[in-house]
């Protein structure tokens, strides 16, 4: 039976919560807004399949790729709507178009991030874009395993681990999947993101609204319409320094208001403190997935550093890096070369600017400070502000306005 000793040992997968038998365990969220499952005891018969598919008691072996590639997706409107190169649309369009299914993440409602499938091409517009949050993974293995049987093409898209996850928990190999992971740097705290976003909402209403005499208790809560982690176009970013966005309603002035908070990625609060891997998950910081060991057919990514290596082939719209690890990845590539601009590369142009191909990152120095803070503080802002010490010029620069603004200046002493 699994036993979480050491969180560090676990990635969230999921996996073992699929497989049981008894259906005795379920995924529970921690004080870092991660979850882990917990066993019912009373329930389980002992049987050890939880332990069989777990990833991370079953490590694989790395494996070299069989090919490194840049990419990009000449349909440049979908290259411009996706985070890099644009590589996943068109490889979700062609298994849709096989009557197949793509698993892979979207915003639900409350704009948290889940894993979902789409048998639609439409349906695929919200899987697109990377959403850099942990997503929960819900039942897709169970749905995936479904599809696998009834003989449809099925392609996964997920994390490195979720991927290794997948793998264990379907126990056989099967010819109709499509594996695919993506070079991961780490995933964010889902519980961190749900209080940077009730902050911005609280923040962007205060600016907005400063003339009002209403209280913000009497206030309508604005609503979140939109968000993207990598937009290239609105604010002219580009794929290298692209920019992070939200798009708010303020529900008292109708369809006009649209609050648009946008910012260089290494500018935004929730960004920094995620690239400063101030609150990914205790898994992150000892990967075991990496390096072509989550048993993915093909590894997707940004191309960093290829303005060096080839200028020529950048153009700041997005470059993808493709690592193919299988026979299976290299036929659909084969298959989609007319579709695709492709220049071959190796393994150390890649891994240059983009270690996380096979290394984890470490715990930084200030680890324990941000969660202090964050525990006393119930604040990401104020976390991530004290934990980096932004100086006050930064801050009167990341616009975070009037009284919320206020609050923070005093709280920001107390630590
Ligand atoms: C948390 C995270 C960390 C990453 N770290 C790196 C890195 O260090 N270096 C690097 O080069 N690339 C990294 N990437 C990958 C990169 O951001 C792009 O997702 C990738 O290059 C694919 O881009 P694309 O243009 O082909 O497709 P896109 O249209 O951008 O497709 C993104 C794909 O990823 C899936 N996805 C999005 N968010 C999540 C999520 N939270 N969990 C699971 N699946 C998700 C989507 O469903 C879609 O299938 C990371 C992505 C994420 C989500
Ligand atoms: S040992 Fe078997 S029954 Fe018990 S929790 Fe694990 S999978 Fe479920
Ligand atoms: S890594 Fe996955 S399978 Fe293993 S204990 Fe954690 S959630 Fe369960
Ligand atoms: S760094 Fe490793 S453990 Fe963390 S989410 Fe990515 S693949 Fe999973």
């Amino acid at each position: 039976m699994i036993e979480i000793t050491d969180k560090s040992k676990c990635c969230g997968c999921s996996s073992c919560v699929q497989r049981c038998p008894k259906q005795c365990i379920s995924m529970r969220e921690d004080e870092q807004g991660f979850l882990y499952p917990i066993i019912d005891t009373l329930k389980c018969i002992d049987c050890s399949l939880c332990e069989k598919v777990c990833p991370m008691l079953n490590p694989s072996l790395a494996k070299e790729p069989l090919q490194v590639f840049a990419a990009k997706n000449k349909n440049e409107e979908q290259r411009l709507r996706s985070s890099s190169g644009g590589m996943f649309i068109l490889l979700a369009q062609y298994i849709i178009k096989q009557g197949g299914v793509v698993f892979g993440a979207r915003f639900d409602q409350k704009w948290e991030v889940e894993h979902c499938y789409a048998e639609t091409i439409e349906e695929l517009e919200p899987l697109m874009r990377s959403k850099y949050v942990q997503s929960n993974i819900g039942n897709t293995y169970k749905e995936a395993e479904q599809f696998l049987k009834q003989g449809r093409s099925v392609m996964f898209v997920g994390t490195s681990c979720q991927i290794a996850g997948l793998k264990r928990f379907l126990r056989k190999e099967y010819n109709n999947l499509l594996a695919i992971d993506f070079i991961c740097h780490g995933v964010p705290s889902p519980g961190i993101w749900r209080k940077y976003l009730e902050e911005i909402k609280f923040s962007l209403s205060e600016a907005a609204g400063k003339n009002s005499v209403l209280s913000f208790s009497l206030k309508p809560m604005p609503v979140i319409t939109g968000i993207n982690f990598r937009e290239k176009q609105n604010g002219g970013y580009g794929w290298k320094k692209f920019g992070f966005e939200v798009r708010i309603k303020l529900p008292s002035e109708g369809d006009k208001n649209s609050v648009l908070k946008s910012d260089i990625f290494y500018e935004n609060i929730f960004m920094r403190g995620f690239l400063s891997n101030l609150y990914l998950r205790p898994s992150c910081y000892r990967c075991t997935a990496k390096n072509g060991a989550s048993g993915s057919d093909l590894t997707i990514a940004d191309f960093w550093g290829i303005q060096d290596y080839h200028p020529e082939f950048d153009d700041d719209k997005g470059t993808s890096l493709v690592f193919v690890h299988t026979d299976k990845g290299k036929s659909v590539i084969e298959r989609l070369k007319t579709k695709i601009d492709v220049l071959e590369s190796n393994m150390s142009e890649a891994i240059e600017s983009n270690p996380s191909y096979t290394r984890s990152v470490s715990i930084p120095e200030k680890y324990s400070l941000f969660w202090k803070t964050f525990i006393k503080s119930e604040s990401v802002f104020i976390s991530v502000m004290a934990t980096m010490k932004l100086s006050i010029k930064d801050r009167i620069k990341r616009k975070v306005k009037n009284r919320f603004a206020k609050v923070i200046k005093s709280d920001l002493n107390k630590y």
